[in-house]
């Protein structure tokens, strides 16, 4: 079965194409800049004797235009990768928050699709592009059956006393105010990925995994099932990322208000858009900010040391309440790329039973990667993470 993967931004939709349940990609690709007058689209198509790529400067008007062209290119005879819109067999959403209605993928039906219209209030910004996405979909692949995979679904076995915030009590029963937690696929992905290398059934693991993409955020993973994570009711606590703050004081946010007469607005922009590592050095890319650490910017320095710091304090919150733990598992952009912040991350574990190997951590190779010290009680792990996969395998496991 043939399995389109979409992520459906506010201005982008990323898509990948799998023959499943072989997990062989077929293309990928993305349309950026939705609505602004230089669009851009993507596209790159796998081939036994290499890759096509395609780049294109176009107006794309809205989410329906930009599906329209993905349709196009999919179906181009020429092209052979799909004869006929019906070849689609299902299409797999991205969609972020499913509240506490969605524990795991889900056929998409009109009543699916009220809930998921029904929690944009806690997902402002990612749940209306998600359901563009879906009702384009449906549109443009009338066929094809509809999934939709949360974000927040992994981390819905959080236990009440780790997903409720201290707040009265009818802002959680009224208003859903409580931990949902973020990256959910990918959280899981590595997991799973993580219990089959190290060879043990995965219900019987316990893991701290670190997804540090522009986004970052960590799970505590006890015998395969989330129970506590580093984003709460948004993407905006925890860790320090590209552009959001992670933890602060909500009084700052009084502060903000009273004093400096922000509106609700500004300081979402401000805490999600102006901050993290961005507010701190003015770049939001790790690699800008590695490269000026080296050559003494103070800013720099302090941001790269607030950053691992925050990680090491909640690999120790997680530790604690993990009691045991089989492996440290960092994954995404900076996860799987920087030397630099996973030595740092690991600095000063070794009473955990966490100890690095420097040498390890710094070869090149690809795929899964050790690189704890031979007298680490605990594995530290390298693993790509592949949510548009791990979106691909859901579908396919929920239909067949
Ligand atoms: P997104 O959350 O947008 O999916 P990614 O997982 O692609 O993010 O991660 C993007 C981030 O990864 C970039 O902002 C960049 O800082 C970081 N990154 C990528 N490669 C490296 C590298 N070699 N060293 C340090 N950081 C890197």
């Amino acid at each position: 079965m043939k399995i389109l993967v979409i992520n459906t931004g506010s201005s982008s939709v990323k898509f990948k194409l799998y023959d499943m349940p072989a997990k062989v990609l077929l293309c990928e690709g993305q349309i950026e800049r939705i609505g602004e007058p230089e669009g851009r689209l993507m596209f790159t198509h796998y081939l036994k004797s290499g890759t096509d790529d395609i780049v294109l400067q176009d107006t794309f008007e809205d989410q329906q235009q930009g599906l329209n062209k993905i349709a196009a290119l999919l179906l181009d005879p020429d092209r052979g990768l799909v004869s006929h819109p019906g070849e689609i067999g299902a299409v797999g959403h991205r969609v972020v928050h499913g509240g506490e209605d969605f524990h795991e993928a889900t056929l998409i039906t009109p009543k699916v699709t009220a809930k998921i219209a029904h929690l944009v209030p806690l997902a402002p910004l990612h749940n209306p592009a998600n359901l563009k996405g879906i009702r384009t979909a449906m549109q443009v692949f009338p066929q094809a059956r509809q999934v939709a995979v949360f974000d927040t679904a992994f981390h819905q076995t959080l236990p009440e006393h780790a997903f409720r915030y201290a707040i009265p009590n009818d802002l959680y029963r009224e208003h859903g105010l409580r931990v949902y937690g973020m990256h959910g696929t990918s959280h899981q992905y590595v997991a799973e990925q993580g219990a089959q290398h190290i060879d043990k059934p995965l219900d019987t693991c316990n893991f701290i995994t670190i997804h540090l993409g522009n986004g970052c955020s960590m799970a505590a993973i006890e015998n395969g099932k989330s129970i506590d994570t580093s984003m709460g009711l948004s993407p905006l606590p925890g860790l320090v990322m590209g552009t959001r703050s992670g933890d602060i004081d909500p009084a700052v946010i009084f502060y903000l208000c009273r004093h400096l007469k922000m509106t609700a607005d500004q300081v979402d922009r401000l805490l999600n858009k102006e901050s993290g590592l961005k507010g701190l050095t003015g770049s939001n890319d790790l690699r800008d900010i590695v490269r000026q650490a080296a050559s003494g910017h103070q800013a720099s320095l302090l941001a790269i040391h607030m950053y691992t710091y925050r990680i090491r304090k909640y690999i120790g919150a997680y530790a604690a309440i993990l009691g045991r733990l089989d492996g440290v598992i960092f994954t995404a952009g900076v996860g799987e790329n920087s030397v630099l912040i996973r030595e740092k991350s690991c600095e000063g574990l070794s009473m955990l039973g966490i100890t690095l190997d420097t040498q390890l951590n710094e070869q090149k190779t690809q795929g899964i990667r050790e690189i704890q010290s031979p007298d680490s009680a605990v594995k530290l792990l390298i693993i790509p993470t592949n949510e548009e996969l791990e979106i691909a395998r859901q579908t396919y496991r929920l239909l067949s």
